[in-house]
């Protein structure tokens, strides 16, 4: 079953056309990293995803409810009811953590649960300490996000976007600001979610990480899909400007 099925999406921002006729899918369980160079648009398909961008044209759906369809030549969004739904049931981790500085780990963990779901205070305060238990930060609880470093600010993160038990998570660039030392512990993280077979969507540089944990990889380019296969035909592609991409890695 596909939780995200992206057809025919066109992005532009004025006459930039930053995704151009993007389709793919998500099936149940699947963990697909996308990799392609700054400026590919990777960020704005993710953000199109999380409604941060309206899309030019395109049909979305995620996890059975449909997001934006088209009316001729107009893109048609669902009601905000079915938006808001949308939402509580996708999760994003951001490459800079996007923590609430004013709130303590566990308040930032249980925040969307109590306003957003309704789910009663002490439920989720429950639910928030399971989390963090299990991403090993039951004693920064009570910290604030400036006390924390940056590997323990993003699996504060992951664990608030863990909170609503979505059935798609989505990644973007999850370590790129993180100092080497501390990419390793997110990673880990990742990868555990991974046998716990949560839906994934990563965009990373991590090419090793990209290469183990994928069922699946996208290569974008310039806003369109080049690759979308398994890693070891991304990784042996003959395709051009696949190579191209991947040669810088080496
Ligand atoms: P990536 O994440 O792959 O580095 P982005 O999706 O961030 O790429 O950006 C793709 C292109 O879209 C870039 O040329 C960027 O400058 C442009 N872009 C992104 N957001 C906006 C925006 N809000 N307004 C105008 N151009 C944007
Ligand atoms: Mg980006």
């Amino acid at each position: 079953m596909s939780v995200l099925s992206v057809t025919n999406l066109q992005k532009n921002f004025g006459k930039l056309k930053v995704l151009k006729d993007i389709s793919f899918q998500i099936n149940d369980g699947e963990i697909v990293t996308i990799i392609g160079s700054s400026g590919s648009g990777k960020s704005t398909l993710l953000r199109c995803m999380n409604q941060l961008e309206k899309v030019t044209k395109g049909t979305i759906e995620i996890n059975g409810h449909t997001l934006v369809s088209m009316n001729g030549d107009t893109p048609e969004y669902a009601s905000k009811e079915v938006q808001k739904k949308i939402l509580m049931e996708t999760g994003f981790v951001f490459q800079n953590f996007n923590l609430f500085p004013h709130y303590s780990v566990l308040r930032n963990v249980m925040e969307a649960p109590v306003q957003v779901a309704g789910i009663p205070k002490e439920e989720a305060r429950e639910k928030a300490f399971g989390l963090l238990r299990k991403l090993g930060l039951e004693e920064k609880a009570d910290a604030y996000p400036c006390e924390l470093s940056g590997g323990q600010s993003q699996r504060v993160s992951i664990a608030r976007a863990l909170a609503l038990e979505p059935k798609i998570l989505f990644f973007d660039e999850p370590t790129s600001a993180l100092d080497p030392e501390l990419t390793g512990e997110v990673l880990k993280v990742i990868k555990s979610l991974a046998d716990l077979n949560m839906t994934m969507v990563i965009v990373t540089h991590e090419m090793a990480f990209a290469k183990e944990i994928s069922d699946r990889v996208i290569f974008m380019d310039q806003g369109v899909i080049v690759e979308d296969a398994a890693p070891e035909d991304v990784f042996n592609s003959a395709n051009e400007r696949t190579r191209e991409f991947l040669g810088k890695y080496h």
